[in-house]
């Protein structure tokens, strides 16, 4: 791999940016540019024909630090240890921007779901999970949904850790279902996190929701619900994508009959949804509509610098992991545009894991509304600290969020001291 194909590479490029900034000293940029620890793993599952098939899974450590790992899993054809190892390091900042006492980890199978019927995708996971076992544990590692992977995987998780320890072990994962002791209101955490930074950008440049045109790519857990709730707070979702294309109205699409249209449609996908004066555009037309916010909600380096130039909106809002590149975030920062970094934008889902996390250590369980006034009072007061982090040090968004979380980890590092 190439270094300019290398995930990790550009999560590498964003420290060193940060270290330099905040005179970082050598020896502690040389322990957080490794990972901890790093499994990959062999997976031999028999299919419903019979058949067996070897999968390879990974799970990575990257710090630490600041608490156990904490760090979602991944099912994906593209899965590969170089992105596993990238969106680990990601978790360490983005747990330490938003000052919650986790270190960051990753998970993943590379795997097309789609091949694979329920009953083997859940003997994969509890295969891997067995496989994992080592490394996982309540005060850890605790690992969490991602991306094709839901709070149905997260229960498999969990009950599979039970069967091995002999007891019900609930705080093993988080994003699990009600039943098992999930919070109320992670399944929204991470698109209601992407909503509340997208107004907190707003108020600072004085932009109303209500003349704010939107787009988001890719309508799964994060991009949905934040296409959702920025409709409720008054934006205009004009444009939404998955895997199936994307879908444009001028005058904003239905977003709730969108949502309930994916429920029951194959796959989970918009395709074959119909409204009136709703047509379709290609996935590049998405990125590239004259709006004024746009939420990449799918999948890393979709904004590179092959069409950063021709990326339209001001105001970017990272809901997925490493959707820009740094090359890319160069050339849209030199318009002048303004791109709420992924550790900050999408961090609601990870905060919430973390109250489900201490609700399901302590069996006590909050409101919903509990939930959502704490997980506002963080992001609102994130935001604000990486505001005037910028405004102080003259630095974007993700500088000043990386300095944050950076200077963070290396404190806990020196305060811990080297073993041994
Ligand atoms: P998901 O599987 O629920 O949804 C992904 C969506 O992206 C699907 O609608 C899929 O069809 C679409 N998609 C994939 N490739 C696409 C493409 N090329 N063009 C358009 N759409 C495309 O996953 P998710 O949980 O919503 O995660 C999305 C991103 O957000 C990932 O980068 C993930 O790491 C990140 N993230 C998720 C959470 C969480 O709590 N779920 C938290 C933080 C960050």
């Amino acid at each position: 791999m190439s270094k300019s194909e290398s995930v990790f590479e550009m999560a590498l490029e964003q420290l060193g940016d940060a270290a330099q900034r905040l005179n970082l000293n050598a020896s502690t940029l040389r322990v957080l540019s490794h990972c901890e620890r790093e499994l990959t793993v062999a997976l031999p599952v028999v299919m419903d024909d019979g058949r067996i098939e070897v999968f390879t899974g990974h799970r990575v450590q990257h710090s630490s630090a600041r608490g156990p790992c904490k760090g979602g899993i991944r099912f994906h054809h593209d899965v590969s240890i170089d992105e596993v190892k990238a969106l680990s390091m990601w978790m360490t900042w983005k747990c330490a921007v938003v000052n919650i006492p986790y270190g960051g980890a990753k998970g993943g199978i590379t795997v097309d779901v789609t091949k694979l019927t329920k009953n083997e995708i859940r003997r994969l996971t509890r295969r891997y999970t067995v496989a994992m076992l080592p490394i996982i544990g309540s005060h850890s590692d605790i690992p969490a949904p991602d991306v094709n992977t839901s709070a149905e995987t997260m229960g498999w998780i969990m009950d599979t850790v039970s069967m091995f320890r002999g007891s019900t072990v609930l705080d093993i994962v988080t994003g699990k279902s009600i039943e098992l002791g999930g919070s109320l209101g992670r399944r929204e955490a991470t698109g209601r996190g992407v909503m509340f930074n997208a107004l907190e950008l707003l108020k600072r440049v004085d932009q109303a929701p209500s003349e704010t045109s939107v787009s988001v790519q890719g309508f799964g857990n994060v991009g949905s619900v934040s296409a959702d709730l920025l409709q409720k707070e008054g934006c205009r979702i004009v444009a939404v994508s998955d895997v199936s294309g994307a879908y444009y109205k001028e005058d904003g699409l239905p977003i709730t009959d969108m949502i309930e249209y994916c429920k029951s449609s194959q796959n989970g996908l918009l395709d074959g949804f119909d409204a009136p004066g709703m047509t379709k555009i290609s996935n590049t037309e998405l990125l590239e509509l004259d709006v004024d916010l746009l939420v990449p909600a799918a999948l890393e380096k979709q904004i590179t610098e092959k069409n950063a130039d021709k990326i339209k909106a001001k105001f970017i809002v990272e809901g997925a992991n490493g959707p820009v590149t740094p090359v890319a975030e160069k050339i849209l920062l030199s318009k002048d545009k303004y791109v709420v970094p992924d550790i900050l934008a999408n961090s609601g889902g990870v905060v919430v894991s973390y109250f489900e996390w201490v609700q399901s250590i302590q069996s006590f369980f909050w409101d919903e509304d509990e939930v959502n006034r704490n997980l506002k009072r963080v992001i609102v007061n994130s935001f604000k600290s990486v505001w005037e982090m910028a405004e102080r040090e003259k630095v974007d968004l993700r500088n000043a969020a990386m300095m944050i979380a950076v200077d963070r980890v290396a404190r806990a590092l020196d305060a811990r001291g080297i073993f041994p």
